[in-house]
């Protein structure tokens, strides 16, 4: 059979990183079983539409290099890919469901149901349009056929609510919770058609997911309340449900509670995979590869046996199995999300490493030649957590230090640093870029001081810092003038 999956968000702002993984679990599954993946838009809801965001959602998931294989952009056999574009569709199977008495129109106004929920919320605490109250109510259960059809003719305004047995367990499968049971008398009677003739979230889902023979639905856990109605609607119909696979929470890096926008924001991490409206930064803009992202966004509830986690999408693709997908929230961890980045920069092979570099630092090549310029993507590129540290590593190969680090300047204090500089002034001088090292060695011997002081001051010097890439390489690196100077700028610091 071919395996047929959806991700299917609605257009209502940008990706979360939660629709990122939706998209993701699809798409592995899609690739892994060579099936086809199916991007829809669900915008039923056209009062919450924000309009940039089917823009917005191609752009991640390009990013992010998961592409569906049938979307609006690339329309399969199974379209329109839009919902607002499906109204036709819609249409014959309201009809179909009213036929099979699996719905029921509702003339109740918005005024009285408002009275009615605000009476019910002051006395039990809840409100639902259902088995146990549906007499009470405007609907077409408590009229003749006659009147109901008379009332529509008049163009009274209606809506049309699924018709929910009472008493009855409904029985849905999950891939990951296995059997899920409900009693019918805890669910609503789900508004399906809008008064405008529309479809809502639950109908158009499912007559869609149908129509499209989508084989399995991979979604949020936030889905799993919607399950048992969507059951009723496949039982309705008589038609063969999907595979249902709700993926875990996602949860903040404390565990307790679900990761939000204000959470990032507070503790400095994005939640979009690229900038949304000019105004919020992600993984894109913070520097992240997106064979990174993704395969950091790929840990979110799947592990996997393979014994590398660092993986290219192909080996993902490869190891994935929707059997290893947990059941419990996943613990969101920006350190680790940083930590696979730096693993992938420090795997590019070196040419790709340079174009990277090149690309964040332009001014190299004004500076320097190629070989130099290769040099110096192999001395910085294992510290590299973020694309963002590439100009700042890099601004050491072109500038002299404009700051220095204060403990470190506390430590090389304690040596007689005017003399020092003057007498490595003169060593570096005297010598090659390739004999300076052994010279300060020689140095050292003779004057009975540590190797590893004198160094110090050479890097203080050089780059601002005790820590840093193999210094001997950063001198040869700058040339003799530029280290020279450098030597002369730590001076004045004294
Ligand atoms: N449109 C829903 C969403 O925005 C899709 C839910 C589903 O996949 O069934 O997440």
């Amino acid at each position: 059979m071919l395996e047929r999956v959806r991700f299917a968000p609605s257009p209502t702002g940008p990706l979360h990183i939660g629709g990122v993984r939706t998209a993701l679990f699809n798409y592995l599954y899609a690739k892994k079983n060579k099936g086809v993946f199916v991007l829809r838009i669900e915008d039923t809801d056209q009062k919450r539409k924000v309009d940039a965001s089917e823009k917005y959602i191609f752009e991640s998931l390009a990013w992010a290099g998961i592409s569906p294989d049938e979307s609006v952009k690339k329309p399969g056999a199974f379209g329109p890919y839009r919902q607002s574009e499906r109204n036709d569709i819609y249409k014959i199977h309201i009809t179909e469901l009213l036929e099979k008495k699996g719905a029921y129109y509702a003339f109740d106004s918005a005024e009285s149901l408002n009275e009615a929920r605000t009476k019910a919320e002051k006395e039990t605490g809840a409100f639902k349009y259902n088995y146990a109250n549906r007499a009470t109510f405007d609907n077409s259960l408590n009229l003749s056929e006659e009147e109901t059809k008379a009332r529509i003719s008049n163009g009274e305004a209606y809506t049309i609510r699924l018709l929910v047995q009472p008493d009855i367990e409904i029985v849905s499968e999950d891939e990951i919770r296995k059997t899920v049971r409900v009693n019918s008398n805890e669910l609503e009677d789900k508004v399906l058609v809008k008064a405008d003739g529309t479809p809502t979230y639950h109908l158009a889902n499912v007559i869609d997911d149908h129509c499209m023979e989508i084989t399995t639905v991979i979604r949020g856990e936030e889905w799993l309340p919607s399950l048992p109605i969507h059951t009723l609607l496949y039982e309705i119909y008589g038609w063969d449900k999907p595979k249902f696979v709700h993926l875990p929470l996602i949860l903040n890096p404390s565990g307790k509670g679900k990761l939000s926008k204000r959470d990032g924001d507070k503790n400095g991490y994005p939640v979009f995979p690229i900038a949304w409206n000019g105004e919020f930064e992600g993984y894109k803009e913070k520097g992240f590869l997106p064979a990174a992202h993704i395969n950091y966004i790929a840990q979110l509830g799947w592990s996997s046996n393979a014994e590398d986690e660092i993986m290219s999408l192909e080996e993902i693709v490869d190891a994935f199995d929707l059997k290893e997908v947990q059941k419990g929230g996943a613990r969101f961890d920006y350190e680790k999300a940083k930590w696979v980045n730096q693993q992938h920069v420090q795997r590019l092979n070196i040419e790709d490493a340079k174009s990277l570099v090149l690309k964040r630092s332009t001014e190299l090549n004004d500076h320097f030649d190629s070989k130099a310029i290769l040099k110096i993507v192999t001395l910085i590129q294992e510290r590299i957590v973020l694309l963002n540290d590439i100009p700042v590593l890099c601004d050491m190969f072109l500038n002299s230090p404009k700051v220095y680090d204060e403990k470190g300047m506390q430590k090389i204090s304690k040596l007689e640093l005017d003399p020092l500089i003057t007498d490595i002034h003169q060593l570096i001088q005297d010598n090659s870029l390739d004999e300076f090292k052994d010279a300060i060695f020689r140095y050292c011997k003779e004057k009975s001081i540590g190797m590893g002081a004198v160094m110090q001051t050479l890097r203080m010097a050089a780059v601002g810092s005790l820590s840093g890439p193999d210094i001997v390489e950063v001198v040869k690196v700058i040339g003799k003038n530029s280290i020279l100077e450098r030597l002369e700028l730590l001076r004045k610091q004294l």
